[in-house]
């Protein structure tokens, strides 16, 4: 059943989709892409953005951090650097989350989808605790799932692959939420090859036996762990160019949402 197919039907909506990825994979476009799409089929969305130090965005953001907290100010208030401010910057919204989490609950009826744009460094939301207690928020409140983006054209270097399946997987086994792999960029290189290397593992390592920046026996030790963690996960194909794979995106959310309802 899609969504409000379920009993518990307060608890479904709306659902939220934490977009995260390396910076450049193209969280923002992906974004914009699918609130295009939710405006087109009658979807109601919102569209929330944690990257405090965006210039422009090319969608309008119903919650947008730099309405509360200044970035630049930041850095000059407490003396910091632009990887420092930001993080600041987050932290200082993070406190104030309770406050966005009540927004949401009292038009929780009217929207199917939250959308949340990250900062463009990765790491800042995932490894950071205001990270966590945003994740936490949402996931103790409304079905939560990640969006890790991937930048689709560069991950036909098995060692960038590697890194991106790596560092998903640890914010899969950090958060507990279930995870979308969002193979984007399609317009210039397709995924198929990452698939492929998804459901065998041998033909990833006669991709990187040629790499000698990863020893084989490294490999062959990551190839245990990295089999459950497919396993664990839905991938999908997207440009957040063309459209391509949009619906499939959604699909794979909507399962994804399911499997949270089932497993919290
Ligand atoms: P972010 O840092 O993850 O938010 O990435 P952005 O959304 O800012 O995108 C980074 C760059 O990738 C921009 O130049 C985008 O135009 C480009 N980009 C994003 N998505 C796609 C896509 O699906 N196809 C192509 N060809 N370029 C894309
Ligand atoms: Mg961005």
């Amino acid at each position: 059943s899609g969504i409000g197919g379920s009993s518990n039907n307060f608890r479904r909506k709306p659902v939220i989709i934490i977009v995260v990825g390396m910076a450049g994979s193209g969280k923002t476009t992906l974004l914009h892409r699918l609130v295009n799409y939710t405006v087109l089929s009658n979807i109601r969305g919102y569209v929330m953005n944690l990257d405090p130090a965006v210039m422009t965005l090319p969608y309008g953001a119903n919650i947008d951090i730099r309405d509360t907290v200044r970035y630049k100010e930041v850095m000059k208030q407490f003396n910091l650097g632009p990887n420092g401010g930001i993080l600041t910057s987050v932290n200082l919204f993070a406190t104030k989350f309770d406050e966005v989490i009540s927004f949401i609950e009292k038009r929780a009826d009217q929207l199917d989808y939250v959308l949340v744009d990250t900062p463009g460094q990765i790491e800042i939301f995932t490894w950071s605790a205001s990270g966590a207690i945003i994740t936490e928020a949402f996931a103790s409140t409304f079905p939560t799932v990640v969006t890790y983006v991937v930048d689709t054209p560069r991950s036909e270097n098995p060692t960038t692959f590697m890194s991106n399946m790596l560092y998903a997987c640890g914010i899969l086994y950090k958060t507990r939420l279930p995870l979308v792999l969002a193979f984007n960029k399609t317009d210039v290189a397709q995924h198929h090859f990452a698939l492929e290397w998804m459901k065998d593992f041998e033909a990833f390592q006669a991709a990187i036996s040629s790499d000698h920046s990863y020893t084989s026996t490294l490999t062959h030790s990551l190839s245990l762990v990295i089999d459950e963690f497919y396993n664990n996960l839905r991938s999908v194909g997207v440009s957040a160019v063309s459209g391509a794979g949009v619906e499939s995106f959604f699909k794979a959310i909507e399962a994804s949402a399911e499997e949270f309802m089932e497993t919290y």
